[in-house]
């Protein structure tokens, strides 16, 4: 299996539809998001300083992500082809991502971009802070979480465009007319 890089806003489904995906394909996954919450979890000195970030809705600084990334990449099994859930976030994110992969005789595969509109991502985020209670899930830090993806993230797209990896699949309200798509798209890819 390719890589697979799944992008998209907060709230856009890029853990849901991760676990689809692992359903089907027996991948591995990365989610950046939840290293970070298991950390905070164990009381790690790494979890201390990412509380701080995600409690304010900003991103972690890159070299530190980084450095997280390969490591948890290394200690996944090779050759399943892994999906990367909420990283890269930032262009540098994105330059060292395919530097650490072509290293390792690796690349990104291709890249699945979730768009949503703002108003159903508030809803998603709002009704995840009743079932999960996740931290940064209130509104004040989920408005700061948009504007960082809006100035941060989004730029990101343009640049999986130019490298030939970008799928795009917008939101219409179904959920498994979403998931359709995105099988087709991965079935083509790795026909
Ligand atoms: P969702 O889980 O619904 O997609 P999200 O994208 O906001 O929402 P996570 O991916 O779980 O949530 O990330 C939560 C927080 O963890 C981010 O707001 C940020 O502070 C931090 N974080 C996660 N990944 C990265 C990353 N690649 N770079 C910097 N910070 C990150
Ligand atoms: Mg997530």
């Amino acid at each position: 299996m390719k890589n697979i890089v799944i992008f998209g806003a907060p709230g856009s489904g890029k853990g849901t539809y991760s676990d689809e995906i692992v359903a089907k394909y027996g991948m591995g996954h990365i989610s950046t998001g939840d290293v970070l919450r298991g950390e905070i979890k164990n009381g790690t000195e790494l979890g201390k300083v990412a509380k701080g970030y995600i409690d304010n809705g900003q991103l972690i600084p890159d070299e530190l992500m980084i450095d997280i990334l390969a490591k948890t990449y290394d200690a996944l099994p090779q050759g399943t082809g892994v999906i990367f859930d909420g990283f890269p976030r930032t262009i540098a994110q994105a330059e060292a991502l395919k530097k650490m992969l072509a290293g390792r005789g690796h690349d990104m595969g291709m890249m699945i971009e979730l768009v949503v509109d703002e108003e159903t991502l508030m809803a998603r985020l709002l009704n995840r802070a009743i079932e999960q209670g996740r931290a940064d899930d209130n509104e004040e830090t989920i408005k700061k979480r948009f504007e960082v993806y809006r100035n941060q993230t989004a730029p990101l797209s343009e640049w999986f465009e130019n490298e030939g990896l970008r799928h795009t699949f917008t939101w219409k309200g179904s959920k498994d007319q979403m998931l359709a798509e995105i099988f087709e798209a991965i079935d083509a890819e790795n026909n």
